[in-house]
């Protein structure tokens, strides 16, 4: 039996964190949200062998446990006594190393697919949990819409999906550590945003007041590390963004665009000083997953 799923990328729209845990992992406080540039995750069952494998088009992701596809099937596999193996095919469209969640999606499609192919009927939350296990992105990637994400990453609250904007996403060539970025966070020195407001704002779906909201704690941090990140950030403001930011622990800068003849603008004046430039939507992975009307609190692991 196969199945293919699709695994969309993520962007912060706004990550703080208040203190660091006994354990060294950070107090989240973020939102995020999810875009129309996914990878495509292919999982096959393999009988007579328990062997995991994993193949990606890339040529130099890690085709073993190091890949967070692989550490999902050995997850469930283990947990749930399955005697399969499982062959992952993985269609990476998600730049690596990005601050965009690209391991940590490929690691809930594999959840929710062997769910469905090994009947294992567990639930969301659920799968979140055991994503956690593998990733702190991966709970939200689970569910893959608009959400508040706190705790370690566990505590999951919808908001409504984005206004209808066009997001420009810029990746510079440089990669960065989100481990090395993680440890160099100046707690003490933190100017922290206003998550409250951020929320509402999404809540009530207004765009100005998000905009104002959006706030990334690990920006500096990483632009110490890689200053060009700041000039691509003034860039898409000079070319028209609405609002620009770096998403995760970076590299990727966004740029936020109400009109699309703008973000077409940006787009192309960009392309002279960054390989790789996207022009994407927001967009949310499946629809029977949507909020409720009261915006309850879906994931309280
Ligand atoms: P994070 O912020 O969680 O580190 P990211 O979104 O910045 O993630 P990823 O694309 O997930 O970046 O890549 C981070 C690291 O994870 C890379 O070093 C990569 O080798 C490893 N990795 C493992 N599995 C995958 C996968 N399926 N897709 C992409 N990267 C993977």
């Amino acid at each position: 039996m196969e199945i293919i799923e699709k695994a969309p990328a993520k962007l912060n729209l706004f990550l703080d964190t208040p203190f660091r845990h006994p354990d060294g992992a950070p107090e989240w406080k973020m939102i995020m949200t999810t875009i129309d540039l996914a990878d495509y995750v292919k999982v096959m069952t393999v009988s007579n062998t328990k062997k995991i494998r994993v193949e990606t088009d890339t040529g130099f992701l890690p085709q073993d446990q190091k890949n967070l596809a692989f550490q999902a099937a050995v997850r469930l596999q283990k947990k749930f006594r399955i005697d399969q193996g499982v062959q992952i095919r993985i269609r990476k469209n998600i730049p690596v190393a990005a601050g965009m969640g690209g391991g940590s999606t490929d690691a809930a499609a594999v959840l929710r697919i062997l769910n469905q192919i090994w009947q294992l009927k567990l639930d969301l939350n659920q799968l979140a949990k055991i994503g956690l296990t593998i990733d702190s992105d991966v709970p939200f990637c689970i569910y893959s819409q608009t959400a508040a994400v706190t705790g370690k990453g566990e505590i999951l609250e919808p908001l409504r999906q984005i206004p209808p904007v066009w997001i420009v996403l810029a990746k510079p060539k440089a990669s960065v550590s989100t481990v090395n970025i993680l440890k160099k966070i100046p707690y003490c020195k933190l100017q922290h945003g206003n998550f409250v407001q951020a929320k509402a704002a999404l809540l009530n779906r207004n765009l100005p007041c998000l905009i104002g909201s959006m706030t990334n704690v690990l920006e500096q941090v990483t632009i110490n590390e890689l200053p060009q990140i700041a000039k691509l950030k003034q860039k898409m403001l000079d070319f028209g963004a609405d609002a620009a930011q770096m998403t995760g622990s970076g590299p990727t800068v966004f740029g936020i665009c109400s009109k699309l003849s703008r973000a077409q603008h940006v787009v192309n004046s960009l392309k002279d000083f960054c390989e790789q430039v996207y022009l994407v939507r927001p967009c949310h992975l499946n629809t029977n997953y949507l909020l409720t009307p009261k915006f309850e609190k879906y994931s309280q692991i």
